[in-house]
């Protein structure tokens, strides 16, 4: 028998765990353990609340938590509740999912100002991530900014600018809908340091712009190179540059009274504003040789009062286990960080590429761990039982699936009409289910 340690039940957890269950079958018991007491990390606080059908791939993981050998310990928190080096000694191998949950900073001047928000926060204050119910973005002035031109910064400008209706059928926690029906902003600027050819935006993502019922793209054809150059692109990402010609060369409509500006060539360099964000400093940048957005010197301002920093995310620090610091990410080799000790998913590889890219992640990793220590070799460790008694010991209230689905059933009946659950945000209301408060 051996036992594993997974810390983190979002994509790339469950993927390892449903790796790890095949290729172990009754020989192996696996812990997925999280600090939240419900499940499924980006899936719930991560993707986007109007895209229902990329959450639907959760339907996937219950399998894989119902499974015999399977057990989801919520509530636990890795690093603070018990450490590192102490699940290394109760499990067979510990394998860290937790994702990378924390924006990278720009950087520079006025980054702090009130108003400034990342896209982890702002996502998470829509999305019902306990660590923003309280974030109060801005939205009571007519220009906000969203630097980046990744998907991330592609979901912020699409939630900004849709109208109440438009979230029929999502679960976007009620605070938010409720203060986004309040925003007066007309302007989104989403600004790119380098061209139209260097978005990290999907086509289908994109496209949903031309859609929008309040909202209208404006995108500058002159920011585009000659047609022909689109013939070197991959398809996939050729397309997107399609959609954006289309929406430079149909212009805004004018019917429409919102508008999500695509300013390119624009590196921010300054954020200014009396006690609180106004304007964003950008300078015009040119693409050098190597494709690198490089300053030419001539500035201009962007008035907004909300900018969210869309730029990439963080893998956390968990003590006693190595950090790549430029990558942002957990020190490894192909997943594996030490003896008994593996990353998958951004904490392995950095914030890249979609839900599924996980899952040949996750299979990586278990093909490791498995040469490591074939399946039918036995351990000496104690598994999950050994957690359990060290977190009763510390008075931690862990939650189970079952648990997990008594919120799921208390969410689902408190939903607004039309929206699949209404999602609970702070941790007391999750244990208030529970009676465990
Ligand atoms: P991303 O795709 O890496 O985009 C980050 C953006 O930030 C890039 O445009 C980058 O520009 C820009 N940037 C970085 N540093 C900057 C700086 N100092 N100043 C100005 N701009 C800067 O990251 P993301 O949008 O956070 O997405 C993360 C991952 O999640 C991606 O793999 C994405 O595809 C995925 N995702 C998928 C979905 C979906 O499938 N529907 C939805 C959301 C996210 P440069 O290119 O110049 O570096």
């Amino acid at each position: 028998m051996r036992h594993f340690a997974i810390v983190g039940s979002g994509p790339a957890g469950f993927y390892t765990a449903e790796a790890l269950a095949k290729a172990y079958g009754d020989q192996a018991r696996i812990d997925i353990i999280d600090r939240y007491p419900v499940p499924y990390g980006l899936i719930r606080f991560g993707v986007a609340p109007d895209h229902q059908s990329l959450k639907a791939v959760s339907k996937r993981y219950d399998q894989v938590a119902e499974g015999e050998q399977v057990s989801f310990i919520g509530n636990v928190a890795v690093g603070c509740d018990v450490s590192a080096d102490e699940l290394r000694g109760l499990y067979d191998a510990v394998i860290l999912a937790i994702g990378a949950p924390h924006d990278r900073k720009l950087g520079i001047p006025g980054e702090e100002l009130p108003g400034v928000v990342g896209s982890a926060e702002f996502v998470g204050w829509y999305n019902g991530h306990p660590d923003f119910p309280d974030l109060a973005p801005p939205l009571g002035g007519t220009h906000a900014a969203v630097i980046g031109n990744g998907n991330v910064a592609l979901d912020c400008a699409r939630i900004l600018s849709k109208n109440h209706h438009e979230f029929e059928g999502s679960d976007i926690v009620g605070h938010a809908l409720e203060a986004l029906d309040k925003s007066e902003i007309q302007t989104i600027t989403i600004l790119g340091r380098r061209g139209p050819h260097q978005i990290s935006m999907p086509p289908k993502e994109l496209g949903e712009l031309g859609h929008l019922e309040g909202a209208t793209p404006d995108v500058d054809g002159a920011d585009f190179p000659p047609v022909e150059a689109d013939e070197t692109l991959e398809p996939g990402h050729r397309k997107s540059i399609t959609i954006l010609r289309e929406f430079a060369a149909t212009g805004p409509d004018a019917s429409k009274t919102k508008k999500i500006v695509f300013d390119f060539f624009a590196k921010p360099i300054r954020i200014e504003g009396e006690g609180k964000a106004e304007r964003i400093i950008v300078e015009r940048t040119l693409l050098d040789e190597s494709g690198a957005a490089k300053g030419t010197g001539e500035t201009y301002e962007v008035p907004a009062s909300l900018i969210v920093t869309s730029i990439g995310y963080q893998t956390p620090r968990i003590d006693g286990v190595p950090y790549n610091e430029r990558g942002g990410k957990f020190a490894n080799d192909k997943g594996r960080i030490g003896d008994g000790l593996y990353a998958v998913g951004w904490a392995r590889r950095g914030p890249t590429g979609t839900i599924g890219t996980n899952r040949p992640d996750g299979y990586e990793v278990a093909e490791q761990v498995a040469a490591a220590m074939p399946p039918g070799s036995d351990g000496a460790k104690a598994g999950g039982g050994g957690l359990v008694a060290l977190l009763d010991e510390r008075g931690i209230k862990r939650t189970s699936f079952d648990d997990w689905r008594s919120i799921e059933a208390a969410e689902v009946a408190a939903a607004r009409p039309g929206s699949p659950r209404e999602k609970f945000v702070r941790h007391q209301d999750w244990l208030k289910v529970l009676g465990h408060s």
